[in-house]
């Protein structure tokens, strides 16, 4: 047991000079690197190049040149061009925002598809389905996964709606027809109600107070 104790107190002991061995020795490094002549040359050298170089551009800058003043008329004018598109460009966002928040919501992207419908988001009528590449009016296929004939004995498992121009087709939507058309009615309205609650929170921290106390 004595032995047992002797013998942990002396790796115990044989970690810390070792330890502090090697914290010495990389200290030294460490210090002769930071005191060593060229490496505090470094920085001042680096400084010196930078103030040099903003002199000379100082002077240059403040040094008169003799210009014709056709010569300014063409700068002014290639000058005014990136402005005149910048304020074009600032209009042109300004005005598909205020488009964009005016805009009902009657059209969207939804199972692969582009659907319109009249009324709004919340209340959407005649939903009608659209090819996302030509724009062409998609037809309905409803089909079986047994791929038998759809009759009155043998309903469709599926309905999909694809475009006869290139082929494009919407996902795979359960049920007949009505059933699709009721899902993406579903969809339509879940989506209007999700926008107009992220809206709410974003407009709301000032009107909200307004609409509270009325
Ligand atoms: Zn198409």
């Amino acid at each position: 047991m004595v032995f047992r104790l002797n013998n942990l107190m002396s790796q115990e002991d044989s970690h810390f000079i070792r330890n502090s061995i090697i914290a010495l020795v990389v200290g030294s490094l460490i210090y002769a690197v930071i005191t060593s002549s060229w490496l505090r040359k470094i920085p001042t050298a680096i400084f010196s190049f930078i103030k040099h170089i903003i002199s000379l551009l100082f002077s240059w800058l403040s040094s008169n040149i003799v210009m014709p003043k056709w010569l300014i008329c063409i700068l002014l004018i290639l000058a005014l061009y990136p402005i005149f598109k910048l304020f074009k460009y600032i209009i042109k966002i300004y005005k598909k925002t205020d488009q964009t928040l005016n805009k009902p919501y009657n059209e969207d992207n939804i199972f692969g598809v582009i659907w319109r419908w009249d009324g709004t988001g919340d209340w959407p009528r005649f939903v009608m389905p659209y090819c996302p590449i030509c724009d062409n009016e998609l037809v309905c296929q409803e089909q079986r996964k047994d791929f038998l004939p759809v009759s009155l004995l043998y309903h469709p498992h599926f309905t999909k709606f694809v475009c006869e121009r290139c082929g494009v087709s919407s996902d795979e939507l359960p049920g007949d027809h009505d059933n699709a058309i009721e899902r993406v009615e579903r969809e339509i309205r879940r989506r209007s109600r999700v926008s107009q609650r992220e809206t709410k929170t974003v407009v709301e921290p000032n009107q909200g107070e307004s609409s509270a106390s009325g």
